[in-house]
């Protein structure tokens, strides 16, 4: 039986922190030496280059992947950063949505890709696009868990019901493997009441599914893409990384897989920073 280590990060919501959490929890756990596979499902191409790859000018893509029947050592770029592998996408993706309609079990491809190569990863991470279309249907009949990142707003729950219906679908008949692992709370705003507000109505909904890290807005998360390095490399230092870096930790315990910084000053600094945060409940960027 192969490993459990395929995720998919999926919200139909746009703009919700999908690929953000891709890139730098992907970034986090290669940093602790964990071998990490990201696969841009998105035609957007945000998590490739948020990675520092020109989606316009890559040849090998996911679309020669799933469509063009490309062998996957032929599509996948290695160590765009130390440790994380990527399947890179750009706008071509967007014609394989229609082109699998006239596929026999389309719904099975990346799945069947993935499978076969599972194992020599220990995450692979599949960046979903902001619909429930058959790039995202792939992604869940290939996933073994379910991650959901929300925003801390308002509306963080609106169109959830879709989400979990179509979660349930293909947990009922297309992939019994799958399993809503984890809720990713992001973009927070601890200056705001509603953040608090928004965040007991995610808890009270998923329960102990909602990962104890919380994603703050940083700005530096939202520079580092246009510098196409993960926030670790663009600013180690920054809230957003330390908490990502939390999630990292907090993701492997949940899984019982024991880590350990390379560099005893890393963990050092990084205790040292969780007191600062619970003294003063801030941090730069
Ligand atoms: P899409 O649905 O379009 O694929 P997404 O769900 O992948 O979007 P991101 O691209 O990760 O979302 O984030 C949306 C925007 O918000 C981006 O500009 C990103 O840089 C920014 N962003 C994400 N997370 C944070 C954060 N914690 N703090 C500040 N900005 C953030
Ligand atoms: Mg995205």
């Amino acid at each position: 039986m192969s490993k459990k280590n395929v995720y998919a990060f999926c919200n139909q919501k746009g703009g919700v922190g999908k690929t953000t959490t891709v890139i730098n929890l992907g970034a986090s756990l290669a940093v602790l030496g964990f071998r990490v596979l990201i696969v841009d499902m998105d035609p957007q191409g945000n998590a490739t280059s948020g990675l520092g790859l020109d989606k316009n000018s890559i040849d090998n893509t996911a679309y020669d992947l799933l469509v063009n029947g490309f062998a996957f050592e032929d599509v996948c770029q290695k160590n765009v950063i130390k440790n994380v592998d990527i399947i890179s996408s750009n706008s071509s993706l967007a014609g394989a949505e229609i082109e699998f309609i006239g596929f026999e079990e389309r719904e099975f491809y990346l799945q069947r890709i993935l499978k076969k190569i599972q194992d020599n990863y220990d995450f692979i991470f599949i960046d979903c696009p902001p619909s429930l279309g058959l790039l995202t249907i792939n992604s869940l009949v290939a996933a073994d868990r379910l991650m959901i990142p929300l925003q801390c707003e308002y509306y963080a729950l609106e169109g959830l019901g879709q989400l979990l219906d179509t979660y349930n679908l293909i947990q009922e008949r297309l992939n019994n493997d799958l399993e809503m692992y984890g809720v990713i709370m992001t973009m927070a705003d601890f200056r705001t009441k509603l953040t608090d507000q928004v965040i007991k109505e995610v808890k009270n909904y998923f329960n102990e599914k909602v990962f104890s890290s919380i994603i703050p807005r940083s700005i530096k998360l939202s520079e580092a893409p246009g510098f196409g390095k993960p926030a670790i490399q663009y600013a180690p230092t920054s809230r957003g990384v330390f908490q990502y870096q939390l999630l990292a930790e907090e993701l492997l315990e949940r899984l019982g897989l024991s880590y350990s910084y390379l560099d005893d000053s890393k963990a050092d600094a990084l205790s040292k920073k969780a007191q600062a945060v619970s003294a003063t409940g801030n941090m730069e960027g």
